[in-house]
């Protein structure tokens, strides 16, 4: 990764170009529809449909759904719409494995003929059993020499349903002694009764991965066929089906290092679990990596794209810190989103000389660096509400903002000193007394003095009350442990604040748009609220403060 925004995969790309190998490129993102996806699945989709749109050639959404058993039509619309959010286009290019079916058979079937393939009644155990290791060769099946006439009437009969689950699988004849374990007599098909979401219940045999994706890419016409390392090893089967079947192209597979992030689990199979085991409040909840959760916490699509960018396509695996990350939303956010301001726990003030049943409009900044963005109107008067954080009864040193007798500018208003507090019966502070000084509307003295502190506030008669939900790490340690995740999760990584208190254009934000609240952070509304019932979500805070 660098700067001009060159990986090894763009110069293969390039170079494949300049030597007339390739005259277009051609790649797919292909999801197995068996849960939502996630960032590193981002990582891949702004990969794949970034070099095609380079180079101007195009990627292809394809599903991987050769497991009806975990697929889902949910899945499949979820991806679709996640992509299409992230802002990629697939335009009619949207392809289904499943619609291979009948040429993967057909392949099958021509594998057999060649004596390159036959049927095993092993069961899975005896074939796992048999494999071999790393160091030990693999023990060749009692049905490895079938005669082609027996493959190919054993293997229709699976086809035709006449035996359950398991009881044989069609493999790959290749070499049980190869190095490779991959290359060790592969499974090709399995016998599965079960309904799948587009085929129904056509076929009770189901091609494996390895033997329904290298020819889906033939079948493409893929050039490039990007994938991540845990695919390496597959590389030399993916070749084989190519070499070995009379496909209409021939695609190669390249390898890119997965995206890891910390505090993050960036597997579909241990996100199925958070949600199923209710860990979570579903594929969308805010605090999870998936692309939706991402969107409902107010991530805009930008800064998943930006990061991908920056983290670039690398060949070794690497932990990234996902300091990364919320460096790219700030970043994007800190350009694109308005200003605002809430009030997260309101401390009532009252300015005694302003007069009461009064108030009046003073004209505030949407965007610092944006004047294009305009300006907005704030109601000022009598009574507002201020953060009780930006109050001390006894302030520490370093404390500038409010105390008694302390001086502060209001953002967008005046000055205020505080003159006294009001307590209540158990001796908390509820109330500020508070006097303004005239001279200091839109923020400045005439005499020039100075104030230490600017505060953001909101009025208490035009405010809206909301309820703000504060997210931090979904897991409590930078590496979560995936065998006993339930115990990893934070407690503190969602905390409700109620009684908030908003100016009143925040009513009026999109879902899903992020705002920024001023001193505090990003923030958007979530879909759960209605009207009169506000609700936002943190995107994010203004700073990093994971350090503690
Ligand atoms: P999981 O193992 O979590 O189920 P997967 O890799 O099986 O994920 P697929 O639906 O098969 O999920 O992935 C679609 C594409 O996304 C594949 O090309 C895969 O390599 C890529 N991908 C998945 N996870 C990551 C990741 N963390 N970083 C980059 N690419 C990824
Ligand atoms: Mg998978
Ligand atoms: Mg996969």
């Amino acid at each position: 990764a660098t700067d001009t925004g060159r990986d090894f995969i763009r110069d293969i790309i390039q170079a494949d170009l300049a030597s007339g190998r390739h005259t277009t490129v051609i790649t797919r993102f292909p999801p197995e529809p068996n849960g939502y996806l996630h960032i590193g699945h981002a990582k891949s989709i702004c990969l794949n449909f970034g070099v095609a749109a380079e180079f101007g050639g195009r990627c292809h959404l394809r599903f991987d759904d050769t497991n009806p058993v975990k697929e889902e039509q949910e899945y499949i619309d979820s991806i679709e719409r996640d992509v299409r959010w992230l802002g990629f286009d697939w335009g009619p290019h949207l392809y289904y494995a499943s619609g291979y079916f009948e040429q993967l058979y057909d392949w099958a079937e021509h594998l057999i003929r060649a004596g390159k393939a036959y049927v095993d009644d092993q069961s899975q155990e005896e074939i796992r059993a048999t494999r071999g290791t790393l160091t030990e060769p693999g023990t060749n099946s009692p049905f490895r020499d079938r005669s082609v006439d027996e493959n190919l009437d054993l293997f229709r009969r699976m086809r035709a349903g006449e035996f359950p689950n398991g009881a044989r699988v069609l493999r790959a004849k290749i070499d049980m002694a190869s190095g490779n374990i991959n290359l060790r007599d592969p499974v090709l098909y399995r016998i599965l009764h079960a309904h799948h979401p587009r085929t129904g219940n056509a076929w009770c045999i189901y091609p494996s991965y390895d033997f329904a994706h290298g020819q889906s890419d033939a079948i493409e016409g893929i050039t490039h066929s990007i994938c991540t390392l845990e695919f390496e090893d597959h590389r030399p089967l993916y070749d084989w089906f190519i070499d070995n079947l009379p496909v209409p192209s021939r695609p190669r597979q390249y390898e890119f290092a997965r995206l890891n992030l910390t505090y993050t689990v960036l597997s579909k199979r241990v996100l199925t679990t958070l949600v199923r085991d209710k860990l979570v409040s579903g594929w969308d909840d805010p605090r999870m990596p998936t692309i939706a959760g991402l969107r409902r916490r107010g991530v805009p699509a930008e800064a998943l794209r930006e990061f991908a960018k920056r983290i670039g396509v690398a060949k070794a695996n690497s932990v990234v810190d996902m300091g990364m990350f919320e460096f790219s939303v700030r970043e994007v956010l800190n350009r694109t989103a308005e200003r605002r301001m809430a009030v997260l726990r309101p401390l009532k003030v009252v300015i005694e000389n302003y007069p009461e049943g009064q108030s009046e409009t003073l004209e505030a900044v949407n965007h610092p660096d944006d004047p294009a963005a305009g300006t907005r109107s704030l109601t000022f008067g009598r009574e507002i509400y201020v953060e009780r954080d930006d109050f001390m009864e006894n302030p520490t040193s370093k404390f500038y903002r409010l105390a008694v007798g302390r001086e502060v500018r209001l953002r967008w208003a005046y000055f205020i000193t505080c003159r006294e507090v009001v307590k209540n019966a158990a001796g908390e502070v509820v109330e500020l007394r508070c006097t303004y000084d005239p001279q200091t509307r839109g923020g400045n003295a005439p005499d020039g003095r100075k104030v230490k502190a600017t505060i953001h506030w909101v009025s208490a008669a035009d405010s809206v009350p909301a309820e703000v939900r504060v997210y931090n790490h979904l897991f409590k340690n930078a590496a979560p442990n995936a065998a006993d995740f339930a115990n990893e999760i934070n407690p503190q990584s969602l905390e409700v604040l109620t009684g908030c208190r908003l100016e009143p254009a925040l009513a009026d934000v999109p879902v899903g748009q992020a705002v920024q609240f001023e001193r505090q952070g990003y923030f958007c509304p979530d879909p759960d609220q209605r009207p009169g019932a506000l609700v936002f979500n943190r995107t994010i805070g203004l700073r990093d403060t994971w350090a503690k």
